[in-house]
C-alpha cells in the first residue's frame, strides 16, 4: 500500500494511473476501522484496478466539539488492517491539507428538506460538513466506484444529492450493507467508546428496529414509533429520534400504505455516546 499525505502527490500519481485506463474505486473512512470498513474495501477490491481508501477526521461535521477530540483514533492498527484488506492506497491528509484557507470558506450546498430532518435537524451543519470533505476529497480522487456504507443511511442520500450538485453524476455510488456484532450492534467506530455495561446496552437499538419491523402494520406510525421510543428510553437511551421515511428520498411518513419502501432510523445517546442505525422494510 502506498500512503500519501500531500494532495499533490496522490494527485500525481493518480493522473498517471488514469492515463493507463485503470478503474479506480473509493472508500473514505474518518478511520477506527472496524470490519464495516472492510467489507468496502473488499466491495471495492472486486470491481476496480485501484482501491483508494481515505482516513481523515473531519472537524467541519462534528457540530459537538466533545465529540470530535473524543472521536477515536487508532491510525497504525488502521494502516495495517487496510494493507491486509488489500487497499493500494491510503490518503492521510492533515487539516491543512484539506482546509488550506481555514474552515471559513465553507460552501453552502442546496440540501433541501433533509437539512431540517432527522440528523439534518439534529446535528446543525453536519451534512454542510460531511459535503465540504466529500466534495474535496472526490476532485481529488475522481474515482469511477464510490463505495458508503448504509449504516450511515442519510449520508448515502445526501451524497447521492452532492454528487448531483457538483456535476459528478458520473460517479457510482455503491452502497454496502451494515455489518454487524454477533448479538446485532451495527458495527461503529463510537462503539470502541462504551465501556462494557453501555456495549451491553447498546443492542437495545437494534432490538428498537427490530421491533418495528416485527409489529409494524398499514397506517399511523406514530404509536409503533413511540413504543420503540420507549424502548430505547427503558433501557436508559437519550433518543434524538425513532423516525420512519420513505427509503428513496426520506420524506417522513405517517401513514404506511404497506407498500411503500421504507426506512426506520434511530439516533440515541447512551451517556455521551451518540449512536445510529436504520433498517429498510420492504
Ligand atoms: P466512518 O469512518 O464512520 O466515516 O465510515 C466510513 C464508511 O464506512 C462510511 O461509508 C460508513 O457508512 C461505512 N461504515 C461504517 N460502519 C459500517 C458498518 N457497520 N457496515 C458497513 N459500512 C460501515
Amino acid at each position: 500500500m502506498i500512503l500519501f499525505k500531500k494532495t499533490a502527490d496522490l494527485d500525481k500519481w493518480l493522473d498517471a494511473q488514469r492515463k493507463k485506463a485503470n478503474i479506480i474505486g473509493f472508500v473514505p473512512t474518518m478511520g477506527a476501522l472496524h470490519p464495516g470498513h472492510l467489507s468496502l474495501i473488499a466491495a471495492a477490491k472486486k470491481c476496480n484496478d485501484l482501491v483508494v481508501s481515505s482516513i481523515f477526521v473531519n472537524p467541519t461535521q462534528f457540530n459537538n466539539p466533545r465529540d470530535f477530540e473524543k472521536y477515536p483514533i487508532t491510525i497504525e492498527k488502521d494502516i495495517e488492517m487496510l494493507e491486509q484488506a488489500g487497499c493500494d492506497i491510503l490518503f492521510l491528509p492533515s487539516v491543512h491539507e484539506i482546509y488550506p484557507d481555514g474552515f471559513s470558506t465553507t460552501k453552502n450546498y442546496d440540501l433541501g428538506f433533509v437539512e431540517t430532518i432527522l440528523d439534518g435537524k439534529f446535528r446543525p451543519g453536519h451534512f454542510q460538513g460531511v459535503c465540504m470533505v466529500v466534495h474535496h476529497l472526490l476532485d481529488i480522487v475522481s474515482p469511477d466506484n464510490l463505495y458508503l456504507g448504509q449504516k450511515d443511511y442519510q449520508q448515502c442520500i445526501i451524497i447521492k444529492k452532492l454528487i448531483r450538485i457538483i456535476g459528478k453524476s458520473t460517479i457510482n455510488i455503491q452502497i454496502c450493507p451494515t455489518l454487524r456484532e454477533t448479538d446485532g450492534l451495527a458495527m461503529s467506530s463510537r462503539n470502541m467508546r462504551l465501556n462494557a455495561k453501555e456495549r451491553e446496552t447498546a443492542v437495545t437499538i437494534y432490538h428498537s428496529l427490530l421491533f418495528i419491523k416485527n409489529n409494524i402494520s398499514k397506517g399511523d406510525v406514530t404509536a409503533i414509533k413511540n413504543k420503540a421510543k420507549e424502548i430505547l428510553d427503558n433501557a436508559g437511551f437519550k433518543t434524538d429520534y425513532v423516525e420512519i421515511a420513505d427509503a428513496t428520498d426520506l420524506t417522513l411518513v405517517n401513514e404506511w400504505d404497506g407498500q411503500q419502501k421504507i426506512v426506520v432510523l434511530v439516533a440515541a445517546f447512551l451517556n455521551e455516546i451518540r449512536l445510529i442505525d436504520n433498517m429498510v422494510l420492504n
